[in-house]
């Protein structure tokens, strides 16, 4: 299996031997230990500055997600969200179900956040703003720091899910002035699904603690307690976050997140090079450095993923919904290389020959 979706990823050859591994028991001064490293070093990768803190929740990405808004908003706040695809409606989604008031700014798909529409929400008594860095179902980028100095004039508390950006695309907490950002364990951290990171600046930290926990599992004041000592509340995917260990080591030894950052943005430019004279049209025109979303001329977009699985053992990612038949997307993460895109893309001219591209 060749696979070029965007989560879960292929995993490289350390985290895979870790994989192998029997599972210990985790309340030891050496999970603990492995734990602060993990902590330490995920602070380092997202600039997340000083007093900055991060927690493992065990759950994929929604779970820091829905851990962040209801640790971060109550009913008192007013929150702007970014709804640009399917994790922008996740955002809406969960402000709704907890009763946070909030305001959504929908995009088309594929488009882009632009300075001038956020505007009409000066001076409008919001506190907080929700984004996902890239709305992975799309495969678009905002302008994080456009939004960042948005978010500092207006004086609201920025939230990012960077779940599929970070380390693929630059962002730094710091220079964006996000109070949290969010990853998960299955994107371009290449390990198993099931943790989920919650960065939290000094002023996130601070955030939580003032306020009260409204759920016992994904209260993130009992996990930064917990995590004082390198210990979580509850068991937490204890062989994960061995293999996460092992990868943040590695990123870092290869010279971190600038240097991870250009060899994922080495394989898209690669990708998005290779593919040039094929019947393929970018859907978006501000790409994450994650994923390319890619509209078939001629030929549905998931019957090419069907038979690109099936037929030639190689996984790209379908779209879901409206967009099933229209888009596919390709990955860039994980443990991927130049010459597996030479043969996605050799694939993609057989399909052309076939006459399904
Ligand atoms: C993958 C992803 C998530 C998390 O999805 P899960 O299925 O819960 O892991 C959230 N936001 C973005 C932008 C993502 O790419």
């Amino acid at each position: 299996m060749l696979n070029f979706t965007v989560g879960p990823v292929q995993s490289g050859e350390q985290v895979l031997a870790v994989g192998g591994e029997q599972t210990p028991y985790f309340r030891t001064p050496e999970f603990s230990g492995l734990m602060l490293e993990n902590e330490r070093m995920i602070r380092e990768l997202a600039g997340a500055g000083e007093g900055s803190r991060a927690v493992f929740l065990t759950g994929s990405g929604t779970a820091a997600m829905e851990a962040a808004v209801m640790g971060a908003f109550t009913a008192e706040d007013k929150v702007l969200v970014v709804n640009g695809g399917s994790f922008g409606q996740r955002f809406v989604d969960l402000c709704a179900l907890h009763r946070i008031p909030y305001t959504q700014l929908k995009l088309a798909y594929g488009c882009p956040l632009m300075e001038d529409m956020l505007e009409p929400y000066r001076d409008a008594g919001y506190t907080g703003f929700l984004v996902n860095a890239g709305e992975t179902s799309t495969g678009v980028l905002y302008d994080m720091e456009m939004i960042g100095q948005f978010c500092r004039e207006e004086h609201l508390f920025l939230v990012v899910d960077a779940i599929s950006a970070f380390l693929a695309d630059p962002l730094d907490m710091e220079a964006m002035g996000a109070g949290i950002l969010l990853t998960g364990s299955q994107k371009a951290l290449a390990c198993p699904p099931g943790v989920s990171i919650v960065v939290l600046s000094r002023e996130g930290v601070e955030r939580v603690e003032a306020g009260e926990p409204r759920c016992m599992y994904l209260d993130l004041k009992n996990a930064l307690k917990n995590g004082e000592r390198g210990q979580t509340p509850f068991t937490p995917a204890v062989g994960i976050l061995r293999q996460i260990h092992v990868r943040l080591r590695e990123i870092l030894e290869a010279g971190g997140a600038g240097a991870e950052n250009s060899r994922i943005a080495g394989i898209a430019a690669d990708f998005r090079q290779k593919i040039q004279g094929l019947p393929l049209e970018f859907f978006t025109g501000a790409m994450s450095n994650a994923v390319t979303s890619l509209r078939p001329l001629h030929g549905s977009a998931y019957r090419i993923f069907t038979v690109l699985k099936d037929e030639y053992g190689i996984w790209v990612c379908p779209n879901g919904g409206e967009l099933a038949d229209t888009v596919f997307r390709v990955g860039h993460i994980g443990a991927l290389t130049k010459e597996d895109n030479t043969t996605l893309v050799n694939a993609l001219r057989d399909l052309e020959k076939r006459g399904l591209l």
